[in-house]
């Protein structure tokens, strides 16, 4: 068996893994406690042990305020042990959120000053929360960290809640246990995040035990399937060399351009010196061999007009003009005229028969 392995505790590397679940307290009790002994009895399906407790530090709960439960896996029972060796996990492999707006940081009322949501979360782990919100908009209330972690969101209907009448502060909802599969789901989503803790089919295995219910199995299936992943979240800005062929799919570096090139495809004679040529692999073959600019990627830096031997072919504009990164590639398809006034407006002359230069010398500066 294989564990993802907390990284600060040698002892107990690839051999156990921690789950934490950040609840409202009282509100969430019962959910937080059936997720964490789902998770249990789930992994013993698996030949493994593991054991769900609350945080001593939060006896008593008081109402809202944020508590949590963990959920400990591990290969055999003295793996559990060491584990267990510690007042609480000072890190986990999954953290699970089950009211979003405790993405804003979170105080126990056994301590002073807020914490991040995501701050038990290890290098590499997970940060699952439900809510109808996006990983993205979630990401603006989530505090930074030193080293890459990642955030899953089980995608939740809006829902009223006792804090939220007009529409639900959480999936789960407030007050009170709705037997409303959110635990059953948060049980899919760990499968799907970390296998290693406990799979989907162990998953399926145990609710269909404790419930006899197909729903609840179809209702974490669903949700592993359907989990909104957004990986590898990390401090600041790291722009990785790109293999050739490749473009970086997080730094778009489109902001950093002054003016973009316009392609006049009616002209282009599909020589490829500017897909060559350009620094960010931004150039893409179209169905008729001409070539478009990605903007998303494209950098402004001019060598493609400069390498590009036919006149007015490729011509740099002013990025002001435009407020999108869209194809102007699909707007001359959808919309040759559109696309001509858009040539004239910067003076690129056009051919009005479409044809390529008729010669040679025509074709080259
Ligand atoms: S302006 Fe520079 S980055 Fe942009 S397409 Fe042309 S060569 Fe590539
Ligand atoms: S360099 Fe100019 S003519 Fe050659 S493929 Fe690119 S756009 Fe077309």
């Amino acid at each position: 068996m294989t564990l993802s392995a907390p990284v600060d505790d040698k002892t107990v590397a690839a051999t156990s893994a921690s789950v934490e679940v950040v609840y409202r307290g009282i509100f969430q009790k019962t959910l937080a406690s059936r997720i964490c002994r789902g998770i249990v009895l789930a992994s013993r399906l698996e030949g493994k042990v593991g054991t769900a407790f609350a945080r001593y530090g939060d006896s008593p709960e008081r109402n809202g305020v944020p508590a949590k439960n963990f959920a400990v896996v591990a290969s055999d029972q003295d793996e559990l042990e060491k584990s267990l060796a510690r007042y609480e996990p000072s890190i986990v492999d999954v953290s699970v959120c089950v009211d979003d707006v405790m993405c804003k940081g979170i105080e126990s009322w056994a301590w002073y000053g807020i914490q991040p949501i995501n701050k038990l979360v290890r290098e590499g782990g997970w940060l699952i929360v439900t809510s109808a919100r996006s990983p993205d908009e979630l990401l603006e209330h989530i505090h930074r960290k030193p080293h890459d972690w990642n955030l899953a969101v089980i995608p939740s209907p809006v829902r009223e809640g006792v804090f939220a009448p007009e529409g639900s502060a959480s999936f789960a909802g407030l007050w009170v246990y709705n037997d409303d599969n959110t635990d059953f789901q948060v049980l899919g989503a760990v499968a799907r995040v970390n296998p290693g803790v406990v799979s989907i089919e162990a998953v399926e295995k145990a609710i269909l035990q404790q419930t006899g219910d197909e729903n609840k199995a179809k209702a974490a299936r669903w949700s592993y399937d359907n989990l909104q992943m957004r990986p590898e979240m990390r401090e600041g800005i790291v722009v990785e060399a790109m293999k050739v062929g490749t473009r970086n799919p997080v730094y778009k570096k489109w902001s950093t351009r002054t003016r973009r090139p316009i392609i006049n495809f009616d002209t282009c004679i599909k020589c490829t010196l500017c897909w060559l040529h350009c620094p960010d692999e931004c150039f893409e073959v179209t169905p008729e061999g001409t070539y478009e600019v990605v903007y998303e990627a494209c950098i402004g830096c001019s060598i493609c007009e400069e390498v590009c031997p036919v006149q007015d072919c490729i011509t740099m504009v002013n990025e002001l003009e435009f407020d999108n990164n869209d194809s102007l590639y699909e707007m001359y398809k959808k919309d040759p005229d559109g696309y001509k006034r858009l040539l004239n407006k910067f003076d690129i002359p056009f051919r009005e028969d479409g044809a390529a230069p008729s010669s040679e010398k025509e074709a080259v500066k």
